[in-house]
């Protein structure tokens, strides 16, 4: 059994885990993210590989996160949300530092590819994943692949425009998915129901510090749980939203189930529910042919991880 180990990179946390070749997770380490990035975030990385590395005999190491990742896997070209880290050299930096080769993937990517082969998806050949979480990121996985395109940034689903000039977005152009159907697109949805109706929000604002600014997702999804009108709008609203931008991509793909996971998951069914209807209502030729399954995805925090350390071994 060849072990390898994966190092997910998230805002916060830098998660490191050795992995088998099922899938298991043998041993796990973290850090907190250096908000400087840079040099400092490569190191933090070296040495979560070095602290497991202690613990078990590994072949190789694979880094995921978000940001534009060279074709040889070895380069992050572009990370926007990280400090000082673009155009990285990560394998030849990181190996110099544990002595192992490396390779780094896209987040959502190395995500896609954990719940593909060990997770929601495992029967299936053909899966679309969506992070649903401050935006929306994604995968796709083809004929048992995945699938990164010809320059890598394959499945950036969260910004396919949805709305002629719509809202604007992080990435400079106006109307993209994850503007109308992540979890930040849900707080949205819930201010702009606020808004509207003030008096029948007063339960909805009082699970936060009173105030639209202070409404959180978290409050927001355990007042749907608890049957609370506007914040059962707001997910009815996103999940709207999610399943016909499902639809549009489906026609393009043809994936046999997606996966949707990140924050806005916690919500399960009362995401879902309406997200599926969505689904039937917006897919074209709607009846002529089955449509995907959607589903919750099952590796939570530890999709990235998983995914990235098997990806480092093929
Ligand atoms: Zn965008």
């Amino acid at each position: 059994m060849v072990f390898t180990i994966g190092i997910d990179v998230g805002g916060s946390k830098v998660l490191g885990g050795v992995v088998d070749e099922s899938g298991k997770v043998l041993a796990t380490a973290r850090k907190d993210t250096p908000r400087q990035g840079g040099s400092a975030l490569t190191q933090t990385i070296a040495e979560i590989a070095q602290e497991l590395m202690r613990q078990h005999t590994v072949a190789c190491i694979g880094v995921s996160a978000a940001g534009f990742v060279s074709s040889d896997r070895k380069t992050m070209l572009a990370a926007p949300n990280i400090a000082d880290w673009n155009g990285v050299d990560l394998d030849s930096e990181l190996t110099k530092l544990i002595g192992l080769p490396v390779i780094i993937e896209n987040d959502a990517n190395a995500a896609a590819w954990g719940e593909a082969k060990f997770g929601a998806g495992r029967n299936e050949d053909h899966i679309m994943m969506l992070t649903v979480g401050t935006g929306i990121g994604g995968g796709v996985v083809v004929n048992g692949a995945l699938y990164r395109g010809a320059f890598g940034t394959a499945g950036e689903f969260g910004h396919v425009r949805v709305v002629p000039d719509g809202h604007l977005c992080g990435c400079g152009a106006r109307g993209c998915f994850e503007q109308y159907a992540s979890g930040n697109a849900l707080l949205r949805h819930a201010r702009e129901a606020i808004n509207a109706s003030p008096e029948i929000a007063r339960n909805l604002l009082a699970r936060g510090d009173g105030t639209v600014a202070g409404l959180t997702g978290a409050a927001i999804t355990d007042a749907a749980r608890d049957g609370d009108p506007v914040a059962l709008a707001a997910f009815n609203t996103t999940g709207q939203w999610l399943g016909a931008g499902i639809a549009t991509l489906s026609a393009v793909l043809d994936p046999a189930c997606v996966v949707i996971g990140g924050g806005v998951i916690e919500a399960g069914e009362i995401l879902l529910a309406p997200t599926r209807q969505a689904l039937e209502r917006t897919m074209p030729f709607a009846g002529k042919h089955p449509s995907p399954r959607i589903i919750s995805a099952e590796l939570g925090n530890e999709a990235g991880l998983v995914g990235v350390a098997d990806l480092a071994r093929l």
